[in-house]
């Protein structure tokens, strides 16, 4: 597909559900009733993703999981003046009431990366957690979409849809690791460097969730824009680095959480839009691919009520970006075969 006919149809994606003002609504219709699950709802992202869902206005029922201090953020969201229900659920014996009925389950639960930390340090403790949560997504609401948060996602994604293959419920097309954090900063740095309106720009992100798999498509950017080679290194690290600059910044006192669950409504939205019948959405997720030779990608994608309807592939890409995306491949399939041989050992 053509690079600016990717960009047309990301385009469109631009006119979401999010960034419309919040309604009241006095009654219930296909449209506004769907129940969406967050499990690790007391966390750093999960406290503010569940506040911005609860101001969604196609929210009917929001269903808060974690393993600690899940009733008080349940009281406190529960005061805002707006439709979704609020309830909270804590530990093994209440998840299955959690995901029931669940149209749409995001997964920020895990533990953050701490100064000098990459991603794949978090592994040990979070692919049991993922795995655990998974099996239970699998086993109460396995036809919901879940978009999973956790880090390392370029393995807890395999790590996920291998829980699902085990109870026979797998959807390639459903389970998505949420990568629109890097598009959300592609884009804020672009409008930066060139003084543009950010609401206009649109950074399509490829790859993974991980240093060099993260691969914005400079070239695809609409508006179009062009950096000498220098600069479009520098800008292009800068977005691949760019969770480690608020980790150093935080200094301790953990990873990105508001830009965060601002990525992670906007993404949640775009599954309620379609959801609710909207056509057109394109999201980059990292999803079951065979664009390129590692078994999952991120790359465009067309979402509807079914999950992808159309991978939108890389694009026409620049010799930088391909350049890009061949170092990124390796270090991907290393992530995936990690993801999966912990997932076959996991009880
Ligand atoms: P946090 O420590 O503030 O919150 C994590 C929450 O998960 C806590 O409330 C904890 O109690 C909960 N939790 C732990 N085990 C659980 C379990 N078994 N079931 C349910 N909940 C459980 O961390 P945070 O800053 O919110 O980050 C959460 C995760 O998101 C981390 O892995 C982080 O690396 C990742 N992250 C991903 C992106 C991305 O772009 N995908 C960006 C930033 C952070």
């Amino acid at each position: 597909m053509m690079a600016n006919t990717v960009n047309r149809i990301f385009k469109q994606s631009l006119n979401r559900t999010f960034t419309k003002p919040i309604t009241r609504c006095l009654s219930l219709s296909a449209t506004n009733n769907k129940k969406v699950a967050i499990l690790g709802a007391s966390g750093g992202i999960g406290q503010p993703l569940s506040l911005l869902m609860k101001q969604n206005p196609g929210v009917s029922h929001l269903a808060l999981y974690d393993i600690m201090n899940t009733p008080g953020v349940t009281a406190d969201l529960s005061h805002i003046d707006s439709q979704a229900k609020v309830t909270g659920h804590t530990g093994d014996a209440e998840i299955a009431e959690c995901l029931r009925g669940a149209d749409v389950v995001i997964m920020p639960a895990g533990v953050p990366r701490k100064p000098g930390m990459t991603r794949d340090d978090l592994f040990n403790t979070n692919a049991s957690i993922v795995a655990s949560l998974a099996k239970s997504c699998a086993e109460h609401c396995p036809g919901a979409f879940l978009g999973i948060i956790s880090n390392p996602v370029n393995s807890t994604v395999p790590i996920a849809s291998e829980m699902y293959k085990r109870q026979g419920v797998y959807n390639p097309n459903k389970i998505f690791g949420v990568t629109t954090l890097d598009v959300v900063r592609a884009n804020a740095f672009i409008a930066e460097a060139k003084g543009l309106n950010v609401s206009t720009v649109n950074v399509p992100v490829i790859g993974g969730h991980a240093g060099i798999t993260i691969i914005p498509l400079i070239s695809s950017c609409s508006p179009s824009v062009s950096f000498d080679a220098a600069a479009l290194k520098a800008i292009t690290e800068r977005i691949q680095e760019a969770g480690t600059e608020v980790v150093k910044a935080k200094d301790g006192a953990g990873s990105a959480t508001l830009s965060m669950a601002y990525a992670g409504a906007r993404f949640a939205s775009s599954l309620l839009d379609v959801l609710a019948g909207k056509d057109g959405v394109v999201e980059c997720a990292f999803v079951r691919s065979d664009v390129t030779e590692a078994s999952y990608f991120s790359t465009p994608l067309v979402l509807g009520p079914e999950g992808i309807e159309k991978n939108l592939g890389l694009g026409n890409l620049s010799d930088f970006e391909k350049e890009l995306v061949k170092a990124c491949v390796p270090e991907l399939q290393k992530s995936i075969k990690k993801g999966e041989e912990f997932a076959a050992n996991f009880n």
